[in-house]
């Protein structure tokens, strides 16, 4: 029997890793990825998502570039060093999108590129895109 979201939409299977520092935009994130029927795993800073990766898989991980104690930039080189975690896509989530950003985070391994602001259904198409379109 499918469980079921807090909003009782019908989950989908599939598991996000949500990597943000701030707890309102965590909030809203993981808010409207439930809506639509993910689970979500949250972590805050580089070293936790990390923690969270021993003993989760996730389908896919958004990842906050700006974070304390490791940001997302080394976060993600690390994650696309481990063999066993390399194929998860990464998408980076980024405040103050800076020229050639884009390119510096696909350079340590982003699959994908978001620059904030974000609305929750640009992350939703994102998110769809990745594990729905192939
Ligand atoms: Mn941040």
């Amino acid at each position: 029997m499918a469980h079921s979201t807090n909003d009782g939409r019908e989950a989908n299977g599939k598991t996000v890793l949500l990597v943000e520092d701030n707890l309102h935009n965590r909030r809203i994130f993981a808010g409207i990825l439930k809506h639509y029927g993910y689970q979500v795993v949250e972590a805050t800073n580089g070293v936790e998502a990390i923690e969270v990766l021993n003993s989760t898989r996730p389908d896919i991980i958004l990842m906050d570039l700006s974070l304390p104690v490791k940001d997302g930039w080394e976060a993600t080189r690390e994650i696309k060093d481990m063999p066993a975690l390399r194929d998860i896509p990464i998408v980076a989530l980024t405040a103050h999108a800076m020229d050639g950003d884009e390119e510096k985070a696909r350079a340590v391994g982003c699959d994908g590129y978001l620059a904030k602001p974000i609305s929750p259904k640009q992350l939703v198409i994102e998110v769809d895109r990745f594990l729905k379109g192939h």
